[in-house]
């Protein structure tokens, strides 16, 4: 990250001439979710992996602008390049960026995916909204490794995304029983945000769950083999963590 900052703060860097940064929202917020007696999985990784599903969306829009407006360059991202998406999002009045670091709506929430068009063509642009998270701190208390470490302060190597995700080698010890049953990733601290109430279903048919993961029990979880995890997560973001790292996350909540 730190080689990319010129450049996250930076669009020019990114796509030569450009002038504007478009900010889209994707809801992934589902219909249906695990059972109670079963280890969780973030609610974003229910589906096929967003990188897929979005990047394809937003060559669409792209093609779109440029079949009504004519020669208009740009460039989609999708969280994986170098680019402030959820400062972005704020900044285009999409939302503010809430206590748990989240990008947040007073209208739908934050399951949200945040993505952005880049382009050299001159556009007028919205304003940021305020803050609402007023002197709510549930998101902070409920935090089970006390990872928020200050209002908007998340301290990355302390989330269970970031044991559950990114960690390639063993969880430390003292984090046992601070899981809360989180084997990918965690929703927690979106769980409990009461904008969250007015969460809607999403109409994306890519982003429904298979329906043996939303089956699937603590014990299916413990025998799940290799094969099984192929076929129920096939194109999920589930394969970042490989079959290995999803039997190491889920041995250490047994
Ligand atoms: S995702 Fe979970 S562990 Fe990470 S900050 Fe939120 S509540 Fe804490
Ligand atoms: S739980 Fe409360 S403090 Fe945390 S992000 Fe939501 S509104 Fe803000």
């Amino acid at each position: 990250m730190e080689n990319h900052f010129d450049k996250r703060l930076d669009p020019t860097l990114l796509v030569e001439d450009s002038k504007s940064v478009i900010s889209l929202l994707l809801n992934y917020y589902p219909e249906n979710t695990q059972l109670e007696d079963s280890y969780k999985i973030s609610k974003y990784a229910y589906g096929t992996d967003y990188h897929l599903v979005i990047k394809d969306k937003l060559k669409e829009l792209l093609l779109s602008i440029q079949e009504t407006i004519g020669e208009v360059s740009g460039r989609a991202f999708v969280d994986s390049a170098p680019v402030l998406d959820k400062a972005w999002a704020a900044k285009s009045g999409l939302g503010w960026i809430g206590k748990n670091s989240n990008l947040l709506t007073q209208k739908v929430g934050s399951f949200y995916f945040i993505a952005e068009l880049i382009i050299d063509l001159d556009l007028d642009y919205d304003n940021a909204t305020t803050d609402h998270c007023g002197t709510c701190t549930a998101c902070i208390d409920s935090c089970p490794t006390e990872a928020i470490v200050a209002p908007y302060i998340v301290d990355g190597s302390k989330c269970i995304s970031y044991f559950t995700i990114e960690l390639k080698e063993h969880i430390p010890q003292e984090m046992k029983g601070k899981f809360d049953d989180w084997a990918f990733g965690c929703d927690i601290c979106q769980d409990v945000c009461p904008w969250n109430k007015f969460s809607k279903p999403h109409n994306e048919p890519l982003f429904n769950a298979n329906p043996e993961l939303l089956s699937m029990s603590k014990k299916d979880w413990e025998e799940i083999t290799e094969d099984t995890f192929k076929v129920v997560f096939k194109d999920s973001p589930l394969k970042r963590t490989k079959f290995s790292g999803l039997k190491r996350n889920i041995d250490f909540l047994k």
